[in-house]
């Protein structure tokens, strides 16, 4: 019984009891094609044995000591992180909101060490940051918000890819100290700015002093066909945020830095209790060597152009698909109607999959699936769309 659970979840009546690679079973021993990966968490798909050999082994030795002392686990996942991203330094936290969190902390140190006394953050319309109240405030949508007033101060809101709007704050306000963007937007419904807006940003953050601060938690780790979503361009970010698929499962995020924002942080300014232990590290030291040893982000890119072909060839000429977007294996079919029930009616045909802005049917498939599970899912999608659309 879900009596004594806090009903934060409007919950599919489905329980899971086992995985393997994209699949589940349920307790009914029904199988599930997973095209959702835990919402971009389990991208080297259900009991990868790599990660389930570091878990149980690291269970065994060690779990947890404090970050009052050294964690070489931590000190190797972070070089790994550093070598990948050109970062300088970072902080682990155990989610993608307390992720996000490190960063808007570090924007307000290196506003307050600039002289600026009330700093604020450009924030997004559409975007998602978490559910903490910073993060919510972040967060473009006002469902995420409602009830939980008074919000944190100090976010100004534009639209997503409007580089004329950053200019117009820059121009009429002293006190930004930095821009916090999704490269690609999630939850917001797979929305891919134009190709120069992430360069745009960089050059209105250089000009301005500000950080530019991407939130990566569900862009990341290779699931947009690059380690992180803003390599597809030639920018670097000042700090950018990971979580999700980072421990395949096993909770971990972070939050890396560059320059500057990488000194912010100072003893006493912030910290975690769990944040970075041995257990979570060994579990993303994996998940980076798995990645890496079955080439699982150049993959990605191929295998998203496989499925971003294979929709528009089984979707074209459906009317009411006002659109197909997707960048590697984030990808977003938009329906000109509401569509949630589309979430149900595929379970019942076994393929888990999520609608997400009410119309955008979003699929973020592990990155270990092949091209013959791709063609499964093109398929069936493909198919569930069209039945929904053509009563
Ligand atoms: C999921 C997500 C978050 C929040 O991560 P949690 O681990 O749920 O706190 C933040 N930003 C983006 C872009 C996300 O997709």
């Amino acid at each position: 019984m879900a009596d004594h659970i806090m009903s934060t979840y409007k919950r599919l009546p489905i329980q899971f009891q086992r995985g393997e690679g994209i699949w589940l079973w349920d307790n009914e021993n029904r199988q599930y094609l997973d095209a959702l990966s835990g919402i971009a968490v389990c991208g080297l798909g259900h009991a990868h044995p790599a990660v389930t050999r570091a878990i149980s082994e690291q269970a065994g030795l060690l779990v947890h000591t404090s970050n009052l002392y050294g964690i070489a686990l931590q000190e190797q996942l972070a070089d790994t992180l550093c070598e990948l991203s050109a970062m300088d330094r970072v902080f682990f936290s155990n989610s993608g909101a307390e992720a996000n969190e490190a960063a808007i902390k570090i924007a307000r140190l290196y506003g307050h060490s600039r002289g600026i006394d009330n700093p604020a953050i450009i924030v997004m319309e559409k975007s998602f940051h978490g559910r903490t109240l910073a993060t919510l405030t972040a967060t473009g949508n006002r469902k995420v918000q409602a009830g939980f007033e008074p919000l944190v101060q100090g976010f100004i809101r534009v639209p997503y890819n409007d580089l004329d709007a950053i200019r117009t704050v820059a121009a009429n306000s002293n006190n930004v100290v930095a821009v916090l963007v999704e490269p690609i937007q999630g939850e917001g419904g797979i929305n891919i700015p134009d190709d120069d807006y992430l360069q745009g940003i960089r050059r209105l953050c250089d000009d301005n002093h500000w950080l530019m601060m991407l939130d990566e938690i569900q862009s990341g780790m290779g699931r947009t066909g690059k380690w992180f979503a803003w390599q597809h361009s030639t920018v670097l970010p000042d700090v950018a945020t990971l979580a999700k698929a980072l421990g395949n499962g096993v909770p971990i995020g972070a939050c890396l830095a560059s320059g500057q924002a990488a000194l912010m942080m100072q003893p006493g300014n912030h910290g975690s209790t769990f944040g970075g232990n041995p257990l979570a590290c060994r579990a993303a030291i994996a998940v980076l060597e798995a990645l890496k040893q079955e080439q699982l982000v150049t993959h990605a890119a191929a295998l998203g152009t496989h499925l971003l072909d294979g929709f528009n060839t089984a979707l074209s000429g459906l009317e009411g698909v006002t659109a197909i977007r997707g960048r590697g294996l984030m990808i977003g079919i938009e329906l000109d109607r509401p569509c949630a029930e589309l979430v149900g009616r595929a379970m019942e045909q076994g393929l888990l999959i999520n609608v997400t802005a009410e119309r955008v049917v979003r699929l973020l498939p592990p990155l270990i699936t092949t091209v013959k599970q791709a063609d499964i899912i093109i398929e069936q999608v493909g198919e569930l769309i069209r039945e929904f659309l053509t009563p």
